[in-house]
């Protein structure tokens, strides 16, 4: 069985072909500026790329071309569109009402369209995608995977704000959390790597990207993770704030004249390490200012550092203990400072890291000390293929 993965943004479209008998990617790609000038199609097969330049003025011209190049026959990967058995989209939001992937039909349509409000910048280009996949593979059985589904799981206590109850009971307003295909995936394979049996675990995963948040996993099941009712909530991160005195909007409001747009604004594009730092949103470059002594750049990674270390000190309080620390995404899979540094001053934990160990990129490797209670491992993420995983096995148990 081979499955599409794709996942759509407002202007651009990631994929990837997998071929479900071994896992191995066929094809991935990434189409870019869809809908402005100089759309541009990248494809690899391998290490062989293919380029497609032409104008695109929206995601059904895109995923049409994306179709094209997979079936190319001097570039694609497969000879006929009917050899791609189902399609596995990821969704950025679905509320509530998925607790789990769903095969899609018009009433997931709706479900989906509902949770616009809830992920106003996310969630309606994950629709444009799916209707333009639908319209051009219309016998194509197609797959929801949503990065909300895999927190459903919190205990009220961990997603229940201490506002009004009925603001929860009428607009929904509650910690949803995010990155959960992502968290799950890690905590699973950290299991794996473990040997041992996923129900029997509490595991800490630190997802740390430009976007970056911490998930409690316990007995596989998340109980409670950073980000909130939107991705904003949390840890500091590249150019979001994460946690802050509420009270801040209100007063930035009533003393600058901002209007809350531009409050919302700043939180989300212009805070974070990037708004510390005044260097980048970029953990290499406030590294590297570090390192040639800029003190705000210090400042950024000190503020980012101990935010994660304090949230990961939280969550073995959720967890009433921790057997492993799982980190990925980009920060997490290849800083080897940004880890040493986070995990220096859990030691009362039993967290000790090898430096030797620790010195390592990219890899899903342990990382923690022969002695050390608490198993510490880098695990590079991998949401399509969980996206395709759960494709697969929904589809082929609707038969
Ligand atoms: P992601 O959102 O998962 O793609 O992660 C992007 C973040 O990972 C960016 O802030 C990068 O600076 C960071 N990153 C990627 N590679 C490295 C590296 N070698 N050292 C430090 N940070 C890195």
């Amino acid at each position: 069985m081979k499955v599409l993965v794709i996942n759509c943004g407002s202007s651009s479209l990631k994929y990837q072909l997998i071929n479900m008998e071994n896992e191995n990617v066929l094809a991935k790609g990434l189409v870019e500026r869809i809908g402005i000038e100089g759309s541009i199609l990248t494809q690899k097969v391998n290490d062989e790329k293919y380029v497609i330049e032409q104008p695109m003025k929206d995601h059904k011209v895109a995923i049409k071309l994306v179709l094209d190049a997979l079936i190319d026959k001097e570039h694609g990967v497969i000879s006929d569109m009917s050899e791609i058995s189902a399609v596995g989209h990821r969704v950025v939001h679905g509320g509530e009402k998925y607790a789990g992937s769903v095969l899609i039909d018009e009433n997931v349509m709706e479900a989906l369209q509902e949770c616009v409000k809830l992920a106003p910048l996310h969630n309606p280009p994950n629709i444009i995608g799916i209707n333009a996949c639908r319209e051009l593979m219309p016998s194509t059985p197609m797959v929801g995977v949503f990065d909300t589904a895999f927190h459903q799981t919190l205990p009220e206590e961990a997603f229940i704000y201490a506002l009004p109850y009925e603001l929860y009971t009428q607009y929904g307003i509650r910690k949803y959390g995010f990155h959960g295909t992502s968290h799950r995936f890690v905590s699973m394979t950290a299991a794996q790597m473990m040997g041992k049996n996923i129900e029997d675990l509490k595991i800490i995963t630190c997802h740390l990207g430009n976007g970056a948040s911490l998930s409690a996993v316990k007995g596989g099941k998340s109980v409670d993770t950073t980000m909130g009712f939107t991705p904003l909530a949390g840890v500091a991160m590249g150019t979001r704030c994460g946690d802050i005195d509420p009270a801040i909007v209100p007063f930035l409001v009533k003393e600058t004249g901002m209007s809350i747009e531009e409050v919302d604004n700043l939180m989300n594009k212009k805070s974070g390490v990037l708004g510390v730092s005044g260097v980048s949103s970029d953990f290499r470059d406030i590294e590297n200012a570090a390192k040639d002594g800029n003190k705000r750049a210090e400042l950024a990674l000190d503020v980012f550092h101990y935010r994660v270390r304090t949230s990961i000190g939280a969550y073995a309080a959720a967890l009433n203990g921790v057997d492993c620390i799982v980190f990925t995404a980009g920060l997490g899979e290849n800083s080897i400072t940004s880890r040493a540094e986070i995990c220096d001053g859990l030691q009362y934990l039993g967290v000790n890291i090898d430096a030797d160990k620790n010195n390592v990129r990219g890899k899903a490797t342990e990382i923690s000390t022969a002695d050390s209670k608490v198993k510490v491992f880098v695990i590079p993420t991998d949401e399509e293929l969980m996206i395709a995983r759960d494709t697969k096995e929904i589809v082929e148990s609707a038969k």
